[in-house]
């Protein structure tokens, strides 16, 4: 019976005279020889009803969630990200990248190495037969990789020898990455599984590594361009590493869950944890209520800052930290309420009595608070003699009004708007080459150096969602051209006809599917095509029968102005110049 069935299986390939021996007639196995020449809609895995979902991949059939953060890719979502991935591929070999394809079972012995393991967001899974070790690494088999810094690096530190490495080298790949998100939301664009291209450069030089990084950042903004939909590129934090070399890529958009400050006049453009905020004059020096207050204690608890701010502002601990001498605190404790303060003071008093006179208060005065703002009480008695105030700096994340810190006359107001992360480069130095003993031999001294790294991200499966909500209208889904699950759908009942036209445009290049669905009226295709996003429907109907013209409409225009183009030339064709005539009108 199976063995049957198996002989019975269509070939994968066909060959050209079974291609031209296809029919709509005959068993339903013949559909799938159809669909090998012929993509028909309805092998699509469409829902039978249009799904209520606010989210208009769900709505539209394009993707079905599996649980919280979990989703499953149907055909025309699958189709969409490969074409971005594609994309994505052909702007890293440009810029000599190559391609590799790493486990995503990541050893936890790497991540103890460079500090990672402890990470809350790892997916982490435990030894099945319940080993258990002194440490957490020895407990775990694998960490689900969220990222590969640790692998790639320990793959180019132990692959080659030192003396044969031969740099710069440029890694890339586009595979499954794992984050334990605690609460997913926003559906795909903040999944616990996610499609990622991360390249990771490999260089001897500080000098060389800033050239890869500018050529891979140009070579995003080349990707992103290519995409067509409009995007912005952010001053990002670049946390420990310091200096100016990290970026995010952004689209605008209200789904988004980070925000980016933007200056119409310098073009100054950031992320609002980086973007320092100045008071327009109305606000500078000018609150005169009660601040409120964040406490942070340096490592060896004898250094208190105190960061006051207006109440009804977010508190911005970058800022803070940019003000502050290099390791003056540690700003990743969980704490920033009264009982740091109260440590430090306990702490104080358990020295000696004394112990006040000796330990360092520094107060830090958001450019806002005024001499008649009210500070909160300390818990202690501090000393004039070891307490020094910083005032006018500006600690509290921008909103829309505050000044750009990069005009030169410093009276431009910022906009801040709600964006979606798309990419990010990021320039690394040493930060895993060194522990995980990845060296090069330079080129001067001749000794064995760090290498010099970068990371550079882009988020595949999110730019699904992303791009997805941003061009969606009350019609549907509008995918850009350069990414849609096809150029063109055919909408006809004649199966005949439309097995010729989408043949006829898929020989020219041109990627056409037919709407073959047998149990779906004239007017609700023609409603599903523009709400499947395809960049243009062909209508072979009534029309087509009697004069052979196929009716062209371009998912670009509403619907009224269709009704207003009906019966112009500029819109019809006959199946002969129809390739022609569509790579024209979408540019292909
Ligand atoms: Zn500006």
């Amino acid at each position: 019976m199976i063995r049957s069935a198996l002989i019975k299986r269509p070939p994968l390939f066909l060959s050209r005279r079974q291609h031209s021996s296809v029919t709509t007639a005959g068993s339903a196995l013949d559909a799938y020889k159809i669909q090998a020449s012929v993509p028909r809609l309805s092998l699509h895995l469409l829902p039978g009803e249009q799904e209520s979902a606010e989210d208009p991949l769900v709505r539209y059939g394009y993707v079905r969630q599996v649980s919280a953060g979990s989703y499953h890719l149907l055909p025309l979502a699958h189709m969409v990200q490969s074409n971005i991935a594609d994309l994505a591929r052909r702007h890293m070999v440009s810029v000599g990248g190559v391609e590799v394809s790493l486990s995503s079972l990541s050893s936890p012995a790497l991540w103890e190495r460079t500090g990672r393991a402890a990470n809350t967001e790892l997916f982490k899974i435990k030894h099945e037969d319940g080993t258990s070790g002194e440490s957490e690494s020895a407990r775990v088999q694998y960490i689900l990789a969220p990222t590969h810094e640790e692998e790639i690096t320990n793959l180019v530190a132990t692959n080659i020898a030192a003396s044969r490495r031969k740099l710069p080298l440029r890694l890339f790949q586009i595979t499954r990455k794992y984050r334990n998100e605690k609460r997913p939301r926003g559906g795909l664009l903040r999944g616990r599984e996610f499609l990622m291209k991360d390249m990771y450069s490999f260089d001897v030089t500080q000098d060389d590594a800033h050239r890869t990084y500018d050529e891979v950042a140009n070579a995003y903004r080349a990707f992103f361009e290519s995409i067509g939909v409009p995007f912005v590129v952010a001053e990002a934090d670049s946390g420990s590493i310091g200096g100016s070399l990290s970026h995010e890529y952004h689209y605008l958009s209200p789904v988004g869950e980070d925000n980016v400050v933007t200056c119409h006049t310098c073009k100054y453009t950031a992320n609002v944890e980086k973007a320092l905020a100045f008071p327009p004059e109305e606000e500078d020096g000018a609150f005169m209520g009660e601040a409120a207050v964040q406490y942070f204690l340096s490592d060896d608890k004898t250094t208190l800052v105190a960061a006051y701010y207006p109440p009804d502002r977010e508190f911005s601990p970058l800022h803070l930290l940019a003000e502050l001498p290099e390791d003056t605190i540690n700003a990743e404790a969980e704490s920033t309420g009264i009982e740091v303060a109260e440590e430090f003071a306990t702490q104080a008093k358990a020295d000696d009595d004394e112990g006040l006179f000796t330990r360092r208060l520094i107060r830090v005065m958001d450019a806002r608070l005024s001499r008649e703002t009210n500070l909160p009480r300390l818990p202690f008695h501090a000393n004039k003699g070891t307490t020094t105030t910083m005032v006018d700096v500006p600690l509290v994340m921008a909103q829309t009004g505050d000044l750009c810190p990069s005009c030169d006359d410093g009276k431009t107001p910022l906009a801040v708007a709600k964006a979606v992360e798309i990419g990010h480069t990021f320039y690394l130095g040493t930060k895993y080459s060194a522990p995980l003993n990845a060296t090069a031999r330079d080129p001067v001294s001749g000794s064995l150096v760090p290498i010099e790294m970068g990371c550079y991200g882009i988020g595949i499966s999110r730019l699904l969602p992303a791009i997805a909500s941003i061009t969606a209208d009350a019609d549907g889904l509008h995918w850009p051209v350069s990414i849609a699950p096809y150029h063109a759908i055919v909408v006809s009942k004649d199966a005949e006809a439309a097995t010729t036209i989408v043949k006829e445009l898929r020989a020219a290049g041109v990627n056409a599917v037919w709407d073959d669905r047998e149990d779906v009226s004239f007017g609700a295709a023609m409603r599903d095509a523009r709400a499947l996003g395809f960049p243009v429907t062909l209508i072979a109907g009534k029309q087509y029968e009697k004069s052979g013209l196929v009716e062209l409409q371009p998912r670009d225009l509403s619907v009224q102005q269709l009704k207003e183009k009906r019966g112009d030339a500029a819109f019809q064709s006959s199946v002969k110049d129809l390739p022609a005539k569509i790579k024209e009108l979408l540019k292909l």
